[in-house]
């Protein structure tokens, strides 16, 4: 089953950062070891921050510039659905972790992203005939004892990939600001705003300007 556009696109956070038992404390989320490890730059120890400072204390960051105390929470998604000409544009962030689906282990039954444009166009027929011939040839090969490793050459950018990525905090609200912009290409756009909702349910205070921006507007 090919998809068209981003219909395909699965985002799940599965992995982020949770304070341990060392500070009491019912809220154990990312924005709260935020505020912890920024408190410690003004006091002795950490101290123990209530709810209520925590927002205070990341919108100061925010403002302050003071980004590198976001370096201490990770987020960890599965990401599923998209095509190489995508994962090529995230793996460009080299701050970011990840793991990606290897075309060399992995035997392809192999699924393309199709974009709506394409789809809408006079071209329709053809590009649904190259895809379809690239798939059969690419399945004939292997089959016939051709390297996966070398039968994937013939494989177009529109092929669907499976990849895992961790950023730390100030990475994801790096990765956020540039790719959910409005000038960016739709897929890794789609791509960034669905790790953006998926972020905000454990980190709201850390993306809470982002969300607004990104997504409620
Ligand atoms: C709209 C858009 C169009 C683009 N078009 C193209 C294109 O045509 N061709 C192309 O090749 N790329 C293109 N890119 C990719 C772009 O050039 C970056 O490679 C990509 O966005 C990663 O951004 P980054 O380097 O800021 O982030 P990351 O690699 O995630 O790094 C985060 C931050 O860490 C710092 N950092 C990381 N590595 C270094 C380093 N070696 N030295 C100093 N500071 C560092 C920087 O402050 C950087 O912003 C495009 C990106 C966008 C958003």
């Amino acid at each position: 089953m090919d998809y068209v556009g981003s219909s395909g696109l699965k985002v799940k956070l599965i992995a982020y950062s949770k304070l341990s038992d060392f500070i009491e404390s019912k809220n154990k989320d990312p924005d709260l070891i935020i505020a912890e490890s920024g408190s410690i730059s003004h006091s002795k120890d950490f101290k123990n921050v209530d709810d209520q400072k925590t927002r205070h204390l990341i919108d100061l960051l925010k403002s302050l510039g003071h980004e590198s105390v976001f370096e201490h929470v990770s987020f960890t998604f599965r990401i599923e659905g998209i095509s190489r000409v995508c994962s090529h544009q995230l793996v460009r962030h080299r701050m970011a972790s990840f793991t990606q689906q290897s075309q060399r282990y992995v035997p392809l039954n192999p699924e393309f992203i199709i974009p709506e444009s394409l789809i809408d166009s006079e071209f329709s027929d053809e590009v649904k005939n190259i895809l379809e011939n690239a798939r059969s040839l690419y399945k004939k090969m292997v089959e016939k004892g051709i390297r996966k490793e070398d039968a994937r050459f013939i494989l177009p950018q529109a092929v669907e990939t499976k990849i895992i990525v961790t950023m730390n905090g100030r990475e994801l609200r790096h990765f956020i600001s540039l790719r959910a912009e409005k000038d960016a290409q739709w897929e890794i756009r789609k791509l960034a705003i669905e790790m953006l909702k998926e972020a905000y349910k454990v980190a709201p205070i850390l993306l809470e300007d982002l969300y607004k921006k990104y997504v409620e507007s």
